[in-house]
Order: C-alpha cells, then structure tokens, then sequence
C-alpha cells in the first residue's frame, strides 16, 4: 500500500480536501506555494509510464478534476501549475501517481 493510499484509509495523517469514487486530493505536507494540492488517483498506479488504456477514462477524469479543485482554492482566475514528477531526474518521491497543483503566487520558469 502507498503512502497515499494510507493517507486515503486513515491509517497516516492527512488533509484530504477532495474525494469522489475514484481520485481524491491532499495538501502536500512541504508545500511549495501558498496552495499545493496533490490529486491523485485511488488506483496505485506507480507513474505515467505504467498508465494503459483502461486507464484513459480515469486519467481524463483527474484532468478534468483540476480546474475544479483550483476554483475551490481560489487560483483558478491568476493561474497555477500542473506537474507531475516521473522518475528519478524528475524528483518523484512517491510511486504513485500524484498531480501537484500548485498556485497562490507568480511561479518561476525554467522549473529547477
Ligand atoms: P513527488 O516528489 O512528485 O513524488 O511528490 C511527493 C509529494 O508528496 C511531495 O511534494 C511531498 O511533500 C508530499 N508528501 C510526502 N509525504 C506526505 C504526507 N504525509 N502528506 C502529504 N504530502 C506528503
């Protein structure tokens, strides 16, 4: 079982902000911006490099979550970000597909 998913079953702590059948969302406990919210599907899936097409029906469901959830966090008019990490070079600390959105403040570019 993953991190998240023990966060989901009450077994760890956590801020669960969002939830519905098959994704919910979390405040990251590091949080990179004023709002930082990790949505994540309830299927432990480990990255997008293990996503098949069974799974296209959920991934187009959290996308269509996000917008939602930036709404509900007030970021949706002045912009946020969308990353979700993939591997060693990308930082992925947790394998279990997880997407970061991030707002609340002007977001640099290049990201690190
Ligand atoms: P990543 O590095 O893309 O795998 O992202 C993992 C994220 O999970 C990081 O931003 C962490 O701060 C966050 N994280 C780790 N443990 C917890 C936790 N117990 N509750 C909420 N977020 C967490």
């Amino acid at each position: 079982m993953t991190l998240f998913t023990k966060i989901l079953q009450g077994q760890i702590p956590g801020n669960i902000v969002y939830q519905d059948d098959v994704c919910f969302a979390i405040r990251d406990i590091n949080p990179q911006a004023p709002v930082h919210v990790l949505l994540i599907p309830k299927k432990e899936i480990p990255s997008m490099n293990e996503l098949s097409a069974e799974d296209n029906a959920l991934m187009g469901h959290l996308m269509k979550k996000v917008s939602e959830i930036a709404k509900a966090e007030g970021i949706d008019q002045n912009g946020y970000r969308l990353i979700v990490n993939n591997g060693s070079h990308a930082g992925q600390t947790v394998s279990h597909i997880h997407l970061h959105i991030i707002g609340g403040r002007a977001l640099g570019w290049p990201p690190g």
